[in-house]
């Protein structure tokens, strides 16, 4: 039996009813070719290797076709944009195709630049081969990190011109996860004055992603502090990475806590805790050091969304979701100083470790020392220091602390630390190497890369994947366009 007879795709989001999405097919591809394929991202779906020669697949994932079943839609949602509410914005570009059975429970597939539909707004519904490499290599080497993100399957591309700030070429990413809704749609039917579609929609959100809320006192509250835990473990994730978003609007935060919407994001190479990936955030709302407070700011803008939910007086009730909101915090906290402890190479758990680790990120921001390098190498400066130290200026304050962190480590370490402090993360030059290289037709980069950043805690094959970054890449920007 072919692949597309064997799939059954349940359409549970398509039964919450149409004021929640517009059902409209792709607008595909003229002439599609594939550009990359995720087999890890496959084998989660419980998909054969060979399955991009299954009949209609290339028609399938470039818009032009559905197997039996899939159903296109596009969802409503509003958001808060730089701090700003911004209104309705919804799918514009993105399709939601329906849910795989897969061993790891249902996920949901979505093509992402399948053109127009009722939220475009002055969007083309399209987006860039050069976004989609950039989504497709950061979500599956996040998901390798064990950060947890949505997934992407495959990029398909064709000649059909985009016009950004140049003009570009056309491509669709698949995206995967078990549920793509954002803070966003909350806030939607909030804004609206629509408490009965906010609760039809609370209620299908716990019935099928938060089963553990349905049975609380008030499951509204449950799904918040829920929420707010996740979203904590993901602000830990990205900070111990040196993982910037760019665009931390509340439309692009995941109610599963996932990496969403990948953009102009970036891993840092100098650390600077005020670095900006995002080009066109110029007041830096969205800097490395902001991403955990702004977390928290977005988990208001869901507690207010979810206030028309919650029963009698307005102020206990809100004040009921404020202290919901408010378990980010020690969660956050605890998680950052646990991913810290591992990735100093520490075991068990002392009062000075908080300074230890705070003490080394000053010493790196001070010499911008390159993030992910700082790490790696501290993982085996035990046995040979030296090319730590050649990445600080200060080096008799980086041997002071050295010699505070030898008192405090634990044999082993070098063992554990590679295990948690990666030697390849997607640095921007990497993806554009694959990118200039794809823009000639030559698609070989991109599976290479996603095949190095599927183990990145081992040292790759190339020690330039690893290797600091060369001087051009200093001069790369990464705007909003995609
Ligand atoms: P983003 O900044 O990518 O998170 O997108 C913000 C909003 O703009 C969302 O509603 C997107 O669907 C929409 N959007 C972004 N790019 C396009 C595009 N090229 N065409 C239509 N809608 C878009
Ligand atoms: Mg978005």
């Amino acid at each position: 039996m072919s692949l597309p007879d064997r799939l059954a795709w349940p359409n549970r989001f398509a039964s919450l009813g149409p004021e929640f999405f517009t059902e409209l097919p792709a607008q595909g591809l003229p002439e599609p070719h594939w550009v990359a394929h995720s087999p890890v991202c496959a084998a989660l779906l419980g998909w054969p290797a060979g399955w991009t020669a299954q009949p209609d697949a290339l028609a399938v994932f470039a818009g032009n076709a559905t197997w039996p079943g899939m159903r296109p839609l596009a969802s409503a949602y509003s958001g808060h944009q730089f701090g700003v509410w911004a209104g309705q914005l919804g799918d514009g570009r993105a399709l939601w195709l329906g849910e795989v059975d897969t061993p790891h429970g249902p996920q949901e597939l979505q093509l992402k630049g399948g053109g127009l539909t009722p939220y475009s707004r002055r969007g083309d519904g399209r987006a860039v081969l050069r976004s989609s490499i950039r989504e497709f290599l950061c979500s599956e080497a996040m998901a390798a990190l064990g950060v947890p993100t949505t997934r992407a399957l495959c990029i398909t591309g064709s000649r059909l011109p985009v016009m950004r700030e140049t003009v570009e070429t056309a491509a669709i990413v698949t995206r995967v996860a078990p549920s793509f809704l954002r803070f966003g749609h909350f806030e939607h039917f909030a804004h609206h004055g629509r408490p009965d579609a906010l609760r039809a929609l609370a209620e299908w959100f716990i019935a099928h992603h938060a089963p553990d809320c349905a049975d609380a006192p008030e499951p509204a509250v449950a799904l918040l502090r829920k929420v707010a835990l996740q979203t904590a473990d993901l602000m830990a994730h990205w900070q111990a990475v040196g993982f910037c978003h760019g665009v931390m609007n509340t439309d692009n935060m995941s109610l599963l806590g996932l990496t969403l919407d990948y953009g102009p994001f970036g891993f840092m190479d100098g650390f600077d805790p005020m670095h900006v990936c995002n080009h066109s955030d110029d007041r830096g709302r969205y800097a490395y050091a902001r991403q955990p407070s702004v977390a928290f700011w977005n988990l208001h803008a869901l507690a207010q969304a979810l206030l028309p939910l919650l029963d009698g007086e307005p102020e206990a009730a809100g004040e009921r979701l404020l202290d919901a909101v408010e378990a980010y915090r020690e969660r956050f906290a605890q998680q950052m100083l646990g991913r810290l402890r591992a990735k100093l190479g520490l075991e068990g758990e002392q009062a000075g470790d908080q300074a230890l680790a705070d003490d080394f990120l000053k010493l790196m921001a001070a010499s911008r020392a390159d993030f992910t390098q700082s790490w790696r190498r501290l993982s085996r400066a035990l046995a040979d220091p030296e090319p730590l130290r050649d990445l600080f200026i200060d080096r008799a304050a980086l041997d002071a602390w050295l010699a505070r962190w030898h008192a405090r480590v634990t044999p082993g370490a070098e063992a554990r630390m590679r295990a948690v402090n990666p030697a390849v993360v997607l640095r921007n030059h990497l993806a554009e190497g694959a990118i200039r290289a794809a823009q000639q037709g030559d698609f070989g980069e991109i599976e290479r890369l996603r095949d190095v950043l599927a183990r990145p805690f081992d040292e790759p094959l190339l020690p330039s994947d690893a290797a600091l970054p060369p001087d051009w890449a200093a001069t790369l920007e990464v705007s909003c366009s995609s």
